[in-house]
């Protein structure tokens, strides 16, 4: 695994967070990204090296929908760059860590996903990512 790629942020309205956020960091999102499959529309922030992303439900059933009925708005998940996911979802299942994605999905910002179930990372949702590269698109 290699540097934290970003942070995710669960909250219910992305208009509002974008204002907020915008208003926190000194510079408005560079992005917003819609993902119909994961019931997400998203923002990005960047913060000298970091990257924050803002994710809001499109609908009552999506993951982030769930996520504020449970806890709230806050950090929902914290995504770690890898070079190969696929070795490193292998990887992890032999660790013993519970895979979500045994096969790596599109998510936002051009990436492949895979997530960890939080259970078997001390209640961390865990976002594995690798940037898709032209000929994959
Ligand atoms: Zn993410």
């Amino acid at each position: 695994m290699n540097k934290i790629e970003h942070i995710g942020i669960a909250v219910k309205d992305l208009e509002v967070s974008n204002t907020l956020f915008a208003s926190l960091f000194g510079k408005p999102h560079y992005k917003v990204e819609e993902v119909p499959s994961e019931g997400v529309k998203t923002s990005f922030f960047k913060t000298g090296p970091n990257k924050i992303e803002l994710l809001q439900a499109t609908n009552p059933t999506s993951s982030i929908a769930k996520f504020i009925a449970k806890k709230g708005e806050g950090i929902h998940h914290i995504a770690f760059a890898v070079t190969d996911i696929k070795a490193e979802i292998s990887r992890l299942k032999k660790e013993g860590f519970t895979v979500l994605n045994e096969t790596p999905k599109k998510g936002a910002d051009n990436k492949w996903v895979a997530f960890l179930h939080p259970k078997t990372t001390n209640g961390v949702l865990i976002e594995l990512c690798q940037e898709i590269t032209a000929s994959e698109k």
